[in-house]
């Protein structure tokens, strides 16, 4: 059944917390110990791309046929923790916790996460600064290529878990790079951009937003975009 309810959709890094490179860190450790690999991401393509697809380049690079995607995955979260236990810089950015704590409370706002981590590297990340409460679903970088293709199973997984259809003008994409910005206008929902993270302002606002904040430090013009 169709809902008015809105739908915000959250990437992490550099937009609800920094972690500096411990997601990279942890996964250059994990492919050390399972496969002697050194350093595997200076032959990585990174940037909108999902954790697997990242994962799959480097196996293709150093011609790896035993690809055990579910024992690394098993190891990057054991490795994730280790590492973000010793990061002293996990900070969750400015005004990211009023809005989450807003969305909670409110019946008709819905909260997912859209994001190229692999689920278990987006929950191990969120736990890091107890943000793991306030998303239940999302899309995530397991499945597919890209944040175009992580953004829709980003929307089909939330509209499951909440047993509703959001009209595409109700969905919003919060996210710091010009990917996040494209993966919305590709499935014609709202773009929400803050340039918190690897992103300059004018590089973002060159991919024409609906939306853009420095920062969500005055949180209240967030909440006006969801409560209008
Ligand atoms: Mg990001």
């Amino acid at each position: 059944m169709e809902s008015n309810n809105k739908l915000v959709l959250w990437d992490i890094d550099g937009t609800l917390m920094h972690c500096g490179s411990c997601g990279r860190d942890a996964l250059n450790i994990t492919l050390e110990k399972m496969y002697g690999i050194d350093n595997a991401f200076s032959h990585a393509k990174i940037g909108a791309t999902s954790d697997v697809e990242i994962i799959n380049s480097i196996f293709e690079y150093y011609k790896i046929c035993k690809k055990d995607i579910s024992k690394l995955k098993e190891i990057y979260e054991i490795t994730l923790k280790d590492v973000l236990s010793t990061y002293e810089s996990n900070i969750i950015l400015p005004g990211i916790l009023d809005i989450l704590d807003y969305i909670k409370l409110n019946k008709s706002i819905d909260n997912g996460l859209m994001t190229s981590n692999f689920r278990v590297g987006a929950y191990t990340k969120l736990k890091s600064l107890n943000l793991e409460k306030y998303f239940k679903n999302g899309g995530f970088g397991d499945i597919g290529n890209n944040k175009i293709d992580i953004l829709e199973n980003a929307i089909n997984d939330l509209e499951k878990a909440c047993k509703k259809e959001f009209k595409k003008s109700n969905i919003y994409v919060v996210g710091d790079t010009p990917f996040d910005i494209r993966a919305a206008k590709y499935h014609n929902v709202k773009s929400i951009a803050v340039a918190t993270g690897f992103s300059k302002y004018d590089n973002l606002l060159k991919e024409k937003p609906d939306y853009i904040f420095k920062d969500l430090s005055d949180f209240k013009d967030m909440i006006s975009i969801l409560t209008d």
